[in-house]
């Protein structure tokens, strides 16, 4: 083969902050603070204190690359920095999720073998128990100054501030192989023990690049973006990385993520475009009707991570005139794998069609292929009606899991696509719409439940002969878990005794919002528990009056 003759020029991160940094000089970067003050720089101010940092981890703290660099972190200027001096050094900046529990959040340190931890000084007791576990963590940094520094930070913990401001201005961002592993996170498997996903600069730039090519309209320099989706859970849906690119302003929340605080930080800063979950919205959602206006400069948003009901992109379309864009993707794919970008002038023609319409995930990104199979493992046809197993594959979706190869072997095909456990159907015109999903998890105001974990803890209650742990819908989570036992003959027991045996076991978000006792449970031709049955049984289980 004749290559082109074309140079060899690198897509990495630091490319992105030391570009924006020259080029955009109106490009901000709003962090809310814990205290309710705001912390408000530019493009370059971030890439000066994300030098000092980068020079701070090589020099200070030996931190080479390749090696594993967690954080704990809400979204905040600090989080945004610690990405690209991670990164932008070839180490691997690896989010972790606050919201897992501490054996999953030790796991995950452990299996990813990461030796250093930024956390926010409020997450000092998570960092205690991890570090504390024998963990091979060396440095801990707290992502405060001085005065934020809380008396019970572990012994050695290091101030973020201090450390940064020891550190000279000015930094020789290193030339990386654009191929270089840089952000690793973790996602939930239905067996319990998250996996890794590890992105490459090369997949954050294309995935980056992708994103705004579909949904222009968020991206230009005058548009101020709000990141509710998290920097520690599926890299804010590429948010640092596409903001940066094209100049468009950023706003980080930090923990308030209510609907009341939202309104406030959008209205106060003018925000022009939100980026976040179902949940997230419903919250806003109520607020806005009660103040009977939208935040002043809001006009569009972007809704995914689960499905968001027809009703909600009508009201915030309807009523408030906010034009809504429904994404999905997987953190396996970097993550945003389609957005449905159709415009509410269509509703014009017939809204229950628009909304129809508008309730698919959409198109895949440049850079995502699709396809649906059936149980044989046969392509079906795009025609909207047939629905099979959704398998992708793409610039930005990973080849396999990191260091898990039992689970790799399971989640890819022979012919290479990945399997995202997602049941859809796709149109003739390439929109993909989810119908069910064959993984056994539960999606909870955005965040994963492994039923069968959940099982797991139920089964260890000696009066339950068996049982199941299915998602059914719920007006404000999407999905709640609903456990349904079988007792063991002749036994009587309160649903609340088996809640709070599974409460000793698994994280809070995953006790089940009741138990249903029931005499037997419906079986396959196999033997499994068909929850897909059930599902269908109970899944206005939590929206009608009971
Ligand atoms: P995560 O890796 O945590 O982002 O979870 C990815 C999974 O979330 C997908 O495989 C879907 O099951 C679900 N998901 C994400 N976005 C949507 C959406 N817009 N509609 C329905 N399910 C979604």
């Amino acid at each position: 083969m004749r290559h082109g003759q074309i140079m060899d020029w690198p897509l990495s991160t630091s490319s992105i902050l030391r570009r924006a940094a020259k080029v955009f000089p109106d490009g901000t970067v709003t962090a809310q603070l814990p205290d309710g003050r705001r912390h408000r720089y530019s493009y370059s101010d971030a890439l000066q204190r994300a030098a000092r940092l980068a020079k701070a981890l090589q020099r200070d703290l030996g931190i080479k690359p390749g090696d594993r660099v967690a954080t704990l972190a809400w979204n905040t200027h600090r989080h945004f920095e610690a990405y690209f001096a991670i990164t932008g050094i070839g180490a691997i900046c690896h989010t972790l999720n606050p919201r897992y529990a501490l054996e999953q959040l030790e796991y995950i340190v452990d299996h990813a073998g990461d030796v250093a931890i930024l956390a926010d000084s409020s997450f000092v007791k998570l960092v205690q128990g991890i570090s504390s576990a024998g963990s091979q963590l060396k440095h801990i940094i707290l992502l405060t100054d001085a005065d934020g520094m809380p008396p019970d930070a572990p012994d050695g913990a290091i101030c973020y501030e201090r450390l940064i401001a020891g550190s000279a201005d000015g930094f020789d961002w290193p030339e990386l192989d654009d191929q270089a592993a840089a952000i690793l996170c973790y996602t939930s498997g239905t067996t319990g023990d998250p996996k890794g996903a590890l992105s490459s600069h090369r997949s954050l730039v294309m995935h980056a690049l992708c994103t705004i090519a579909a949904a222009p309209a968020h991206f230009l320099e005058r548009e101020k973006i709000l990141a509710v989706v998290p920097l520690f859970h599926v890299n804010a849906w590429g948010l640092p990385f596409s903001t940066p690119i094209t100049g468009t302003s950023l706003v980080l929340p930090g923990s308030n993520l209510d609907g009341k605080s939202l309104f406030d930080l959008m209205d106060q800063e003018e925000v022009t475009s939100a980026w976040g979950v179902p949940t997230i919205w419903l919250g806003l959602l109520a607020e806005m009707r009660q103040r009977n206006r939208k935040p002043k400069a809001l006009h569009q948003m972007v809704v995914g991570g689960a499905a968001p009901p027809g009703s909600l992109i009508d009201a915030f379309e309807a009523d408030f005139g906010i034009e809504v864009t429904h994404g999905w993707g997987m953190t396996e794919m970097g993550p945003v794998g389609t957005l449905n970008t159709q415009s509410p002038s269509k509703a014009t023609e017939s809204k229950d069609a628009y909304l129809e319409l508008k309730t698919k995930q959409g198109r895949p990104l440049y850079g995502v292929e699709m396809r649906i199979l059936d149980e044989a493992g046969d392509p079906l046809p795009h025609d909207g009606k047939n629905s099979g197993e959704l398998q992708v594959r793409g610039a930005a979706v990973i080849k396999e899991y990191y260091k898990n190869a039992a689970i790799t072997e399971e989640a890819f095909t022979a012919d290479g696509w990945f399997k995202t456990g997602d049941i859809a159907t796709i149109d003739s015109a390439g929109n993909m719409n989810i119908v069910d999903r064959a993984k056994d998890m539960i999606k909870s105001g955005g965040e994963w439940i492994s039923s069968i974990e959940v099982e797991n803890a139920a089964m260890g209650h000696p009066a339950i002969a068996e049982c199941c742990v299915i998602g059914v819908s719920h007006p404000h989570w999407q999905e709640r878990p609903l456990l349904l036992a079988v007792l063991c003959e002749g036994q009587e027991v309160a649903s609340e005794s088996i809640k709070s045996l599974i409460a000793e076991r698994v994280a809070k978000i995953a006790i089940p919002d009741e138990v249903i006792f029931v005499d037997g449970l419906p079986h396959t031709a196999t033997g499994k528990v068909s929850k897909r049955h059930l599902r269908e049984t109970y899944k206005d289980y939590f929206l009608s009056d009971r």
